[in-house]
């Protein structure tokens, strides 16, 4: 069987153009609800595009439809022949299909990207609940590869990095945000009112049916906006 390493991942990731990527040790988690089908998870993040992100502080609008799209099917693609190529050296492998509600009261997905990410220790879960990372803040979407190769695994982001910043609670028009900061195992309904969440861009932006959400407090975050700069 040929050798896969860190540095075997870092050569695929950095051919594609991703520069934000980890390996969780996702096996503490084997067996829980909901389970991950292998030890470890490949994390790794696409940056939207961010004039379109610095778009919507009122809202979202057909450009960033269309982004989260876009960006959905680059993470579905990356995923598809990571798991692809991790196979045809001799493991197993599956990638998460990019987040969308499944769940559409708890606003939830198959097995948490954000989860796999804070464990391979691309960022922490912000308190307007999304995943923020120091280089492009919560405008980034995810992906999760799930393997049984044996792969070193990073260090896991445990306590938000938010400190006294509240800019997402206090744009957010649904006051679906409590204000709380995450730490590991900090349940995701102590952070966030998924079903005000919900209602909100159902009942202010029905016209976007994809699987986003209105994003305003992702759009104030000092984090996202400080990639705006040169
Ligand atoms: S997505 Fe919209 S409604 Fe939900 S928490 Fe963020 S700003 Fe509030
Ligand atoms: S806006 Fe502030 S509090 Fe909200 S996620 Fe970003 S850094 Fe954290």
């Amino acid at each position: 069987m040929a050798a896969i390493n860190h540095q075997w991942l870092s050569r695929w990731f950095e051919a594609r153009g991703i520069s934000l990527w980890g390996i969780a040790d996702l096996s503490v988690l084997m067996g829980e609800s909901p389970s991950p089908p292998y030890p470890r998870g490949v994390a790794f993040s696409v940056a939207m595009d961010k004039e379109i992100m610095a778009s919507i502080k009122a809202g979202p609008n057909r450009s960033y439809a269309d982004e989260y799209n876009r960006v959905n099917l680059i993470i579905d693609q990356l995923g598809a022949e990571l798991s692809r190529d991790i196979r045809a050296i001799g493991y197993n492998a599956i990638h998460l299909a990019a987040s969308k509600r499944t769940d559409l009261e708890k606003i939830a997905g198959e097995f948490p990207h954000k989860t796999v990410a804070t464990l391979a220790g691309l960022g922490w879960i912000g308190k307007c609940c999304q995943l923020v990372t120091r280089t492009d803040g919560p405008w980034v979407r995810l992906g999760s590869v799930f393997t049984d190769a044996p792969l070193p695994t990073g260090k896991p982001v445990t306590t938000s990095f938010c400190g006294s910043c509240s800019e997402c609670v206090k744009a957010c028009p649904a006051g679906a945000i409590t204000g709380e900061s995450w730490k590991a195992g900090v349940e995701r309904e102590a952070l966030l009112d998924p079903s005000k969440c919900d209602h909100f861009k159902k009942r202010r932006f029905k016209q976007f049916n994809a699987g986003h959400n209105c994003n305003i407090c992702g759009a104030a975050c000092p984090y996202g906006l400080k990639s705006l700069k040169p």
